[in-house]
């Protein structure tokens, strides 16, 4: 083992907070913890590659802080609470004042959500990656699901759908202004850099939702994933589209529309929501601490239909966009 690849470990390994449900955490072969009583365990894993799913000059407070809030955006999906997290970690070199900021990010978010570190690993590879697998609970039978929608119920999204996206034009089409001078405390900016899981959301839905799923590649392709795994279709209006102040004021209303639809990384909430328990929604926005917007309904027919004044809308053709 590289003297590098210790000081790696110990950048992690000291800035881990103990818990009693965590038996054994990194040092030994693998890691053992302890489930609460009476709770079903949540699981889910994904990896962001330098270029693909984030700018090769993204801070890297960003790098950490992202890698696991997309993690925990897929817990709070299921409306879950979050409880674990291994770090596999491929860097083309060593640099160790980028690492000492990609934990600063990773660990100001863990200690916020009360997210253990429990292990990892980290390899010399050619392109910079973060894969992050992350565990937690719910109460036995209280997951959520994206296939239990049924005609009738209503299509809520928390937050600003389009704002992170938006965030992500002007960093990569600008290129006069390179994306490390970018402020990323700058609303937009923040929404793509230092995107919030929505985990009280999450939890705060665990007896009203009928369905849920997380936004990662825009409100139009995963609210498709979730009418398609529930059966059904959907009836929209695009004027009931909670669009910020902020990207209003950056780009057009046709622009702003795209990408509230197909811009994708909002990993902001959307759900669906029985008619007979709309009234358990009244005090939601505090209680969840992020606003909540009624955008449709759910209907038997496949499909969504969107609507603009009246009219048909057809959702622009986007696909996904790379870094480079
Ligand atoms: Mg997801």
């Amino acid at each position: 083992v590289s003297i590098e690849f210790t000081i790696i470990n110990e950048i992690f390994r000291r800035r881990v907070r103990a818990g009693d449900d965590v038996l054994l955490g990194i040092g030994d072969d693998a890691a053992l913890t302890r489930l609460p009583d009476d709770s079903d365990l949540v699981t889910a894993t994904d990896a962001l590659v330098a270029g693909t799913h984030f700018l090769t000059t993204a801070p890297a407070r960003s790098v950490g802080h992202r890698c696991l809030a997309v993690n925990l955006s897929d817990l709070a999906a299921m409306a879950a609470e979050p409880l674990w997290a291994s770090l596999a970690l491929g860097l083309p070199d060593f640099d160790r004042a980028w690492l000492e900021d990609f934990a600063d990010g990773f660990f100001a978010l863990a200690d916020r959500y009360a997210v253990r570190l429990i292990g990892g690993d980290t390899v010399r590879s050619g392109s910079l990656f973060a894969a992050v697998t992350v565990q937690g609970c719910v109460p036995r039978g209280a997951v959520v699901r994206r296939s239990a929608a049924s005609a009738g119920d209503l299509i809520y999204v928390t937050g600003c759908p389009g704002d992170a996206a938006a965030g992500r034009r002007l960093a990569t089409g600008n290129p006069q202004l390179p994306e490390s001078r970018v402020n990323p405390m700058e609303p937009l900016y923040r929404q793509f850099y230092f995107p919030e899981p929505r985990l009280a959301a999450g939890k705060a839905l665990r007896s009203i939702a009928s369905a849920m799923i997380d936004l990662s590649d825009g409100l139009h392709a995963d609210l498709g994933r979730l009418l398609e795994a529930s059966g059904a279709g959907a009836s929209l209006d695009v004027a009931r589209l909670p669009l910020s102040i902020d990207i209003r004021a950056a780009f057009d209303l046709p622009a702003a529309l795209e990408l509230a639809l197909c811009g994708g990384d909002d990993y902001e909430l959307c759900f669906t929501v029985p008619p007979d328990k709309i009234s358990l929604l009244d005090g939601f926005a505090e209680r969840a601490g992020c606003p909540l917007t009624m955008i449709g309904e759910v209907c038997k027919e496949s499909g969504l239909r969107w609507n603009q004044s009246g009219l048909n809308y057809t959702v622009p053709s986007s696909g996904f966009e790379h870094f480079e």
